[in-house]
């Protein structure tokens, strides 16, 4: 009898492992902000529910409206989508075969090689430097003629690491016009430091660069599943040609929409998480950990082989972080009295 196989290939693709929700637990494991939708939010999610018997706009037109007239960009250049973690895959879908790369530092986000390997192209990882940054002399050496795109993370998931504009201005003079450099700026708005970029700029001048926000992190619509890319026109309208048609529906849409109408209040909110971060990792580093200096909502803890035991750990202490085994764990910054017991936990480990 024959039967339904599927693709080969899929059989050595690790699954995406989220960020595990344990009850009881406080998850400190995915990166989301820890306060829900504000009311104004709300309401316009329940009023687009008033309407989930008609299919969403599937272009995202008022959303598209709105964000280009936020950055200044045309309508044209941007391409909404289910998540950012969807655009990825679009734009690797939208720029490569299977004879092509897509280069990524490692260790960066999760999706990126498996977003490659189903699209069917190749991976190429180059390591982090040894202060955990994405080490862009090394992604330059490593591009070659198959090179399609590159991803270029920052601030870097899960070590929280920048990569700082005069460094970044010289990479993308760099890299070849037919290659796609993907600026991943999922956490742009926790961003302080002065000489950090705004991906945006870029786009002025180059053809070969996208941008990728999202409404998950800053905004708090993580459940919602809403993000954007704002590149060239043609990339955008590739972006836009592999589109899951409504994949955003539009109570996504709809709390998009009034979570920019909302952004000072929602921006208010991550001036705590950014004070809360340098609280935490200073006192992870008087604590003794080695911690980068981070411009995320997350810390990372490089614990190589003690990961696992301090995962169980932190699990006993009802916490649940993001470890990667053998390497360490990435723990989402969250309100002062839940990061104090993290804090609690992190020094009550024996390393
Ligand atoms: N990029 C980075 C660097 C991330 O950390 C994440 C989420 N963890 C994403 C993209 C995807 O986020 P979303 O799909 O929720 O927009």
């Amino acid at each position: 009898m024959s039967y339904v196989q599927p693709r080969a290939d899929l059989a050595s693709l690790p699954s995406y492992v989220p960020g595990r929700t344990i009850p009881g637990a406080i998850k400190l494991a995915s990166n989301e902000v820890p306060a829900g939708p504000l009311p104004s939010v709300t309401k316009a999610i329940a009023d687009a529910a008033a309407h989930a018997h008609r299919y969403p706009d599937s272009g995202a037109g008022e959303l598209t409206a709105r964000l280009a007239a936020k950055l200044g960009v045309p309508e044209s250049r941007i391409a909404v989508g289910c998540g950012s973690v969807s655009l990825c895959q679009q734009l690797i879908q939208a720029t490569c075969t299977e004879r092509d790369e897509v280069l990524f530092a490692w260790r960066s986000f999760e999706a990126y090689p498996i977003v490659t390997h189903v699209v069917g192209a190749k991976q190429v990882r180059v390591p982090l430097t040894d202060d955990h940054a994405l080490d862009l002399d090394a992604m330059l050496a490593a591009i070659t003629p198959r090179t399609r795109l590159v991803f270029v993370c920052t601030p870097n998931n899960p070590t929280g690491t920048l990569v700082r504009k005069a460094e970044l201005d010289r990479f993308i003079e760099a890299v070849p016009s037919n290659v796609l450099v993907v600026l991943d700026e999922a956490y742009f708005e926790f961003v302080t430091d002065p000489d950090a970029t705004d991906g945006i700029d870029y786009l002025r001048e180059r053809d070969n660069v996208a941008v990728l926000r999202t409404f998950s992190k800053a905004y708090g619509l993580a459940g919602l599943r809403v993000g954007y890319c704002v590149t060239s026109e043609e990339v955008a309208t590739a972006v836009r040609k592999v589109y899951v048609p409504f994949s955003v529906n539009h109570l996504a849409q709809a709390a998009a929409i009034a979570s920019l109408d909302a952004e000072q209040e929602l921006f208010e909110r991550v001036l705590e998480i950014k004070d809360e971060r340098i609280r935490v990792r200073d006192e992870l580093v008087a604590a003794g950990y080695d911690v980068p200096e981070t411009q995320a909502n997350f810390v990372w803890l490089p614990l190589g082989d003690r990961t696992a035991a301090f995962n169980e750990h932190c699990l006993a202490n009802k916490l649940v972080v993001r470890a990667f085994a053998g390497e360490g764990a990435r723990v989402t910054i969250s309100t002062a009295e839940e990061n104090d017991l993290f804090l609690a936990a992190a020094k009550s480990f024996s390393r």
